[in-house]
């Protein structure tokens, strides 16, 4: 019987010159216009570090970990494409050099090569090759976007860059399309840009045997005409494929850019593809306009410890401005680092938020700074929102309060505490492997009727994500219901708490698990809406 199915079509992105030029975004937003067009996309990251995720890897060296439905820890360019795509995703979609190397090194421990000498070309890039290959397997997808992470002339990212030249050889041309993003540095001696270093990543690309068909240059200025006219003659790109890429005030503007600048239209040429659909980017553009004319202001704290780098806490800080567009409020977020506070600094900051919210973290350092902060949320009714750690905290500053006794604690920052209000889950006993080993991805939470938490999503029942290893001790549950703690979100069989809430405050809500993750634009999570809600009702009392 003869199959309707197409085989995919191919866009691969590189980046050049520098890292960190949004090359994730601009593949998410791509992989929005074309799924505007009505096509099934779907999209995959390939990570040229040695890491087999980046669970084990510093907020420091890598940003957040974005945890998927299936408890992968995955790259957070991941979180962009969720986002931006509105998909869910799962672990295939992020591959690193830990996860090839792993694999090959397994079969060839099995003896799958027959003896033969295990190289990187064939084996290693036949490993990648079929990894990206088996997203098209398993999606059915018309279109498959693959971001290959690092910058062209890194010597971890060759590999990845022979198997996808290799690529357009296996399947062929018209069904290739290769998007190479780089950045123009700006002189201010002279106010110019250039386009050398561009030049130079192309070459180097080229080196490799890969042509780009489409060159993204980003600026913090306006590229003019004839900056666009050097680089497509010097790299060989039609002039209407170098797309200028000025720094956009939003996150949710490059789709938008990125449509008007007709790269969908280009890229649909190239595979001589009709859109099953006319893009409808209404709702969209109302979304970003109601963040441009704002009813109201509010200042957010983020109380973190990572909070220098803001790439660690993106999901967080996305899921805020989604709700904020949902109620037409502009934010002003004040990145507070928890040591400081405990220095005695920062406090006039922390005391101007009109909201405060404590995000997931590990390990001591800052630990008590955030205890302050959830006792000065407390007493004075400033909403509080406590994800992961922030609810584990939460619990133990309530603690301190009702027992009296300041060495309430998690055990994970005291294991000698008097009072372990927050422990080891049992199945984490015993574990000494630190990577993927944490209670991970979705699980379901019921929720108690008549609660802020069952108010806020309007159901009984949810998924969530996870990424933990303590959870609260039951031993305590009943003492602290007593005083006012409600434990409004637990797992099926009741023994795991998901969230707790407390009695008679504004919006003092703490989640185990990271609902972050779920938020979307245009579609904000219950639980931040819920947050941005009340800290703007008590904004207006
Ligand atoms: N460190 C805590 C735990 O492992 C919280 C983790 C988190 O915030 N993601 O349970």
């Amino acid at each position: 019987m003869k199959t309707d199915v197409k085989p995919a079509k191919y866009i691969f992105f590189t980046g050049g010159v520098v890292s960190s030029v949004g090359k994730g975004l601009t593949a998410a937003s791509i992989g929005r216009l074309l799924k505007e067009r009505g096509f099934k996309v779907a999209i995959q990251k390939l990570d040229p570090y040695i890491n087999v995720d980046p669970g084990t890897m510093s907020p420091y060296q890598h940003g957040e970990v974005f945890v998927l439905d299936d408890g992968s820890e995955t790259d957070l360019d991941l979180g962009h494409y969720e986002r931006l795509m509105d998909i869910h995703l799962n672990k295939e979609c992020n591959v690193t050099t830990g996860q090839v190397y792993a694999s090959v090194i397994s079969k060839e421990r099995r003896g799958d090569y027959l003896g033969g000498t295990i190289q990187v070309i064939p084996h290693i890039t036949n490993e990648i090759k079929r990894r990206v290959r088996l997203i098209a397997k398993l999606t059915g997808a018309e279109f498959v976007l693959v971001e290959v992470g690092g910058t062209v002339g890194d010597i971890e990212s060759l590999p990845f860059l022979e198997a996808l030249r290799q690529l357009r050889r296996d399947i062929g041309l018209e069904r290739t399309f290769y998007i190479h993003a780089t950045w123009l540095p700006h002189i201010s001696a002279t106010g110019e840009l250039k386009t050398k270093p561009t030049q130079h990543s192309v070459r180097e690309l080229r080196s490799i045997g890969i042509a780009p068909n489409m060159i993204i240059a980003r600026s913090d200025y306006p590229i003019n005409d004839a900056l666009l006219e050097k680089i497509s003659s010097f790299c060989d790109v039609l002039k209407r494929a170098v797309i200028p890429m000025e720094t956009a005030p939003t996150y949710y503007h490059v789709p938008l850019k990125l449509e008007q600048a007709h790269v969908a239209e280009f890229i649909l040429k190239h595979f001589k593809q009709n859109p099953h659909q006319k893009p409808q980017w209404r709702k969209w553009k109302k979304m970003i306009a109601s963040a441009r004319n704002p009813k109201i202001k509010l200042k957010i704290a983020i109380v973190g410890k990572y909070v220098e780098l803001h790439d660690a806490y993106i999901s967080v800080r996305e899921a805020l401005y989604h709700a904020a567009f949902k109620h037409q409020a502009s934010l002003d977020l004040l990145w507070i680092q928890s040591v400081d506070l405990e220095k005695g600094n920062r406090w006039e900051d922390l005391k101007s938020a009109d909201g405060i919210i404590v995000p997931g973290g590990f390990g001591s350092r800052g630990i008590e700074g955030k205890i302050q902060v959830i006792q000065y949320a407390r007493e004075n009714k400033i909403p509080y929102f406590g994800l992961c750690l922030g609810m584990q905290l939460m619990v133990v500053e309530f603690a301190r309060f009702i027992f009296k006794e300041r060495r309430a604690n998690s055990t994970e920052f005291d294991r000698r505490t008097p009072y372990p209000v927050i422990d080891l889950m049992p199945d984490q006993k015993g574990i000494s492997d630190m990577g993927g080993t944490m209670r991970l991805g979705l699980y379901p939470c019921n929720l108690q009727p008549g609660t802020l938490a069952a108010r806020a999503y309007k159901k009984e029942s949810v998924n969530e994500r996870h990424r933990h290893r303590f959870e609260l001790n039951n031993v305590y549950r009943e003492a602290l219901e007593e005083h006012g703690m409600i434990f409004s979100g637990k797992s099926p069989d009741g023994k795991l708490v998901e969230i707790a809430e407390l009695k008679d405050h504004p919006f003092m809500l703490g989640t185990q698990f990271h609902p972050e993750f779920l938020s979307r634009p245009n579609r904000p999570h219950p639980l931040f809406n819920g947050f941005i809600k009340a800290v703007i009702q008590t904004n207006l009392e």
